[in-house]
């Protein structure tokens, strides 16, 4: 249990360690990053907005101040002007007028001087007077003074009052509206205004004059403050300042006259910023408009607008931190609430991104671990289906080689068998030959041609030379080495040796024309299937010598008597119906007395002698055996009772005849009794002939010795004798039981 205790806190461990690192909270990061970026545009995108939005209104107060002040000023002079223009037509004016082209008639003045000091005091002029068309003035009035002396027109009213002069004939209806000059009446700054006087005759009679004091536009401009320290201000089209708060400041700073009354105005652009000065030449050019300017480090914002049939513009400049002190509380109160806002939304996402993340790196654990088992049992259940393929093929290789007859056989199935492992793309399979001289290709797979090799030449195989695989991975390789006994020349060849108890008997090589790599299992294979191969072939080998030894007599090279039943039993079974065979039973006489007389060895050596006179003794087709002791057979393929009859005396006599060296100098003689039996007379099978032959041969002894004694046609006599003893083998005693 605490094993395991230690291994969920490691895997938890290895959780949150992947958390921070696992491509999740990668992306999970890049969601919130995107989020807050998200967020953080549309505030500012909001603010932004609130605030244009909020400007645009200040400056609209602005722009509309401007319009209310112009207004005013447009209305200042209007009113004066045309409550004075109606009043022209007064009768008084028609009659006195028309009365007289030059001076007014006594009568005439009274009335007319009574009319403009009316019209003075009633439009708080700072003078009034009429001129006639002939340029003469015939009556004035004087604001605080009443009624004056006409005089004529100073230079500085002539010059900035041209409307007073008679060559400037002002059409009905009109008023006209001088610069700024200082009156010589009033001695201040004001503006002359000028309407005509048409008699009802129509006739142009003159003008009425009056002035109108600059500081009754100061008073205008001062009573519609827009707050703060803003300012409203006067200009003329010339770029004369002709209200402002600070004007006395700035005629002192322009060092004009001391008198703020009569000191010329100053031009606005003679002092101030250069962007100031940019403004003002906006403000010159006519139009209605606003713009903003930087004063001694503060901003300003300035709305213009030219006064209504006037040349004089009026212009409104607030500071813009006045101007905007509310967009920018707004601003602030939005901030002090959105700010926190967002930052306790960007944290709630974060942390729940983050528990999402590890829930997430948890599962894509599992997930690992799933796929991980999945693939090694995928691995293993590939890995087994691989073994049991690989165990099917060795298998029926295995019954292959049983069946396999030679070695030509167990080669083909050999390479068969490694094809179907390893697809090479050809094969040889050499082995060499019983006679262990030569290396002969017994099979081949592919286009490849392979040749007989001496020993030497197959020795010459990197495999052969080592007794162990040998792979080149890559023949066209500077460094791999080059088989020999497979030259080629690309690709990736083995060379596998056949070995068996210890000794090569021959070599497999295997290519690929395409270089690959040979991993492991694979190379197992190989080895199995060559090794197995190698050891049945040796196998079959040893079978065959076996085989050749137990079919053999040892001591006299022929057939024993095992194989000679074996082989007369399949001979008598194939044999057609007429067909005559014979089988002859042969005992060397008195052989003990022999052995006795001479010695075991030289009775040996007898039967060695003897054994090879039966071997020249008989045909190809015929067979002689050692069947035990001194006793011999023969069968005589299709040869019946009197040609057997024949070679067994023949044989017989030569027996008789044949002596027997026994050392130096030194013979031996012998002689032997036959018995012959024939099939089919005396019997069909091997047991039966066999019996007959013996009985004959028991026959030959009883009658003395070295004859020859067919059995007689109706079956051999039944008599027992020690022969007989013979007979009963456990192979005859079966086959007679
Ligand atoms: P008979 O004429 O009745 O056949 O007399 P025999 O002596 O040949 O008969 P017996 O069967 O009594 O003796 C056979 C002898 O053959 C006995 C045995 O020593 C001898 N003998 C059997 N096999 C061999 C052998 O391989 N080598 C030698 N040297 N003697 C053998
Ligand atoms: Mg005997
Ligand atoms: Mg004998």
């Amino acid at each position: 249990m605490l094993v395991e205790h230690e291994s969920n806190d490691v895997s938890r461990r290895t959780l949150i360690v992947r958390a921070l690192g696992s491509p999740f909270t990668a992306r999970a990061s890049v969601v919130i990053g995107v989020v807050a970026l998200l967020a953080v545009v549309a505030s500012a995108a909001v603010f932004s907005e609130v605030s244009k939005q909020m400007r645009r209104e200040a400056d609209e107060r602005l722009d509309a101040h401007a319009v209310t002040v112009a207004a005013s000023v447009a209305d200042l002079i209007a009113t004066a002007s045309s409550d004075i223009r109606l009043a022209r037509r007064n009768v008084i004016f028609d009659k006195a007028l028309a009365d007289s082209t030059g001076q007014l008639l006594p009568a005439d003045r009274t009335a007319v001087e009574a009319a403009i000091t009316y019209l003075g005091t009633r439009y708080q002029v700072d003078e009034i007077c009429m001129i006639r068309a002939n340029g003469l003035e015939t009556a004035r009035w004087v604001g605080g003074k009443g009624v004056a002396p006409v005089s004529d027109l100073s230079p500085d009213e002539r010059e900035n009052n041209p409307a007073v002069l008679p060559t400037v004939p002002l059409p009905d209806d009109a008023f006209y509206q001088s610069q700024p000059y200082v009156s010589p009446d009033s001695e201040r700054w004001v503006i002359g205004i000028a309407t005509p006087i048409v008699l009802s005759s129509g006739e142009h009679a003159g003008i009425l004059h009056f002035e109108i004091p600059i500081d009754r536009f100061v008073q205008e401009l001062d009573g519609a403050p827009f707050g703060g320290s803003s300012a409203n201000m006067l200009l003329d089209r010339d770029g004369r300042l002709l209200v402002h708060p600070d004007l006395a400041a700035f005629r002192a700073a322009s060092n004009s006259s001391i008198d703020p009354r009569t000191a010329p105005f100053p031009l606005a652009t003679a002092w101030g910023s250069a962007s100031w000065r940019d403004a003002v030449g906006q403000i010159l050019s006519g139009n209605t408009g606003a713009t903003s300017y930087d004063q001694d480090g503060r901003e300003y914002r300035v709305s213009y607008r030219p006064v209504a049939d006037s040349n004089r513009i009026v212009a409104v400049v607030s500071p813009i931190t006045e101007l905007y002190a509310d967009v920018d509380r707004a601003l602030l109160n939005l901030g002090v609430i959105a700010v926190p806002l967002m930052a306790l939304m960007l944290l709630v996402t974060g942390w729940f991104a983050r528990r999402m993340s590890v829930a997430n790196n948890g599962l894509a654990g599992l997930n690992e671990r799933l796929a991980a088992t999945n693939s090694a049992l995928a691995e293993t259940s590939r890995a087994s289906a691989d073994l049991a393929r690989e165990s099917e093929i060795v298998n029926q290789f295995t019954e292959l080689t049983a069946l396999s007859e030679d070695d030509v056989a167990l080669s083909v199935a050999t390479l068969a068998t490694l094809d179907e492992l390893v697809r090479p793309d050809d094969a040889s399979l050499h082995v060499s030959n019983p006679s262990q001289d030569r290396a002969v290709p017994q099979a081949t797979l592919g286009d490849r041609e392979a040749a007989v090799l001496s020993l030497h030449e197959l020795g010459r195989c990197p495999a052969v030379r080592r007794s162990s695989l040998y792979i080149t991975e890559d023949v066209s390789a500077r460094l791999s080495f080059r088989c020999p006994v497979y030259p080629v020349e690309t690709g990736t060849l083995v060379c596998v040796p056949l070995v068996a108890f210890g000794e090569t008997i021959g070599a497999v090589h295997l290519h690929w024309a395409t270089a690959r790599k040979l991993p492991l299992p694979i190379r197992l294979g190989i080895t199995r299937v060559s090794e197995h191969s190698a050891l049945s072939i040796a196998n079959r080998r040893l079978l065959l010598a076996l085989r050749g030894q137990a079919n053999t007599d040892g001591r006299t090279g022929l057939t024993n008597s095992r194989s000679f039943d074996e082989t007369v039993e399949r001979r008598l079974a194939t044999r057609g119906d007429r067909e005559h065979a014979a089988v002859l039973m042969l005992d060397l006489d008195h052989f003990k007395v022999f052995n006795d007389r001479y010695g075991h060895p030289a009775g040996d050596e007898a039967l060695r002698v003897f054994a090879s006179l039966l071997a020249t003794s008989i045909r190809q087709q015929d067979i002689a055996a050692r069947y035990g002791g001194e006793e011999f057979a023969i069968y005589l393929a299709g040869l019946g009772a009197r040609e057997a009859t024949e070679v067994a005396e023949r044989i017989r006599e030569r027996t008789q005849s044949m002596i027997i060296p026994l050392g130096p100098g030194q013979t031996g003689r012998l002689t032997v009794s036959i018995g012959i039996a024939v099939a089919p007379e005396n019997g069909w099978d091997r047991v039966l002939l066999l019996r007959a032959a013996d009985e004959a041969l028991y026959q030959a002894k009883t009658a003395g010795r070295n004859r020859v004694v067919a059995a007689d046609a109706g079956g051999a006599r039944k008599s027992p004798h020690p022969a007989a003893a013979r007979v009963v083998r456990p192979r005859r005693k079966a086959a007679q039981g």
